[in-house]
């Protein structure tokens, strides 16, 4: 029953783009242990680029709604912003699947007006996958108890209204469960995908449960972009990769057994392991 600081560590796993607003870690309600998460659009007509103060201070009067009134917001752009790691007041009166209260779900305020007209680009549900994807991993809570704001109350409608994809908020939230249950939007073909499944067993086994978790995905999907660019390869259980920078510190980091780099550019990338 705490600020939940550990899970800046968890959305640096999952690669979320992600900004913390001033505060963050100590804001909203000590007494957060989330079970779910519930989806929001944030219903602001004016496209902003640095969260509008009423995410962390809260709605003023005659409306008045105590701060913080979201965990996270989200751009466009499909930068997270995070605004408080304590609960938040986002859901209200309502339920999902027999959790209810602010302090047993996650919220995300998705920059959006609402109307039905303005669309979610690609990159902003993408990066509503992976933050709910990464949350779903860090709580312990699997797909199904990630619901829209409408889902937890007949009060609401959000988040309403067109992905660039041509789904719907409104009627494709069991294909957004979806995407969450396997970790991202795929951008991959299907032999891609068949590849990063070979190269996940090949590195890490069996997977315990569900499949691929997408902190592994992430790391096999960079590999199997490495091996696509004939930057990378795995010989005998080895990665091996070449000229991609950034990439051997990123596999390390996440655990992958033995990263060997090309002689040719070792002067150019941090050997891995020193
Ligand atoms: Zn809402």
């Amino acid at each position: 029953m705490a600020y939940q600081t550990g899970v800046l560590e968890a959305l640096n796993d999952w690669g979320v783009n992600y900004r913390e607003y001033p505060g963050c870690r100590t804001r909203g309600y000590s007494s957060f242990w989330p079970l779910g998460m519930v989806e929001h659009h944030d219903a602001i007509e004016a496209r902003w680029t640095y969260p509008p103060s009423i995410f962390a201070d809260g709605r003023p009067p005659p409306n008045y709604l105590p701060g913080p009134i979201t965990n996270f917001c989200n751009t466009f752009d499909g930068i997270v912003w995070v605004i408080a790691l304590g609960a938040a007041n986002h859901a209200g009166t309502g339920s999902w699947r027999g959790i209810y209260g602010n302090s047993k779900v996650w919220g995300l305020e998705q920059q959006n007006a609402g109307n039905g007209v303005q669309v979610y680009p690609d990159a902003q549900i993408e990066s509503t996958v992976l933050l709910t994807s990464a949350l779903a991993e860090f709580s312990g809570f699997d797909a199904s108890m990630v619901c829209r704001h409408a889902e937890w109350t007949s009060r609401k409608i959000d988040p309403y209204g067109p992905w660039q994809d041509g789904h719907l908020w409104q009627n494709d939230m069991d294909h957004f469960r979806a995407l969450v249950a396997q970790g991202g939007t795929p951008d991959m073909t299907e032999a891609e995908s068949k590849m990063l499944v070979e190269i996940h067993q090949e590195l890490f086994g069996q997977p315990k449960f569900g499949y691929p978790k997408l902190r592994d995905a992430a790391t096999g999907l960079m590999i199997a972009k490495a091996k696509g660019s004939r930057q990378g390869w795995i010989t005998n259980g080895i990665v091996k990769v070449k000229a991609q920078k950034g990439l051997g510190g990123f596999l390390a980091n996440r655990g992958v057994p033995k990263v060997e780099m090309e002689p040719e550019v070792l002067g150019a990338i941090p050997v891995v392991g020193e």
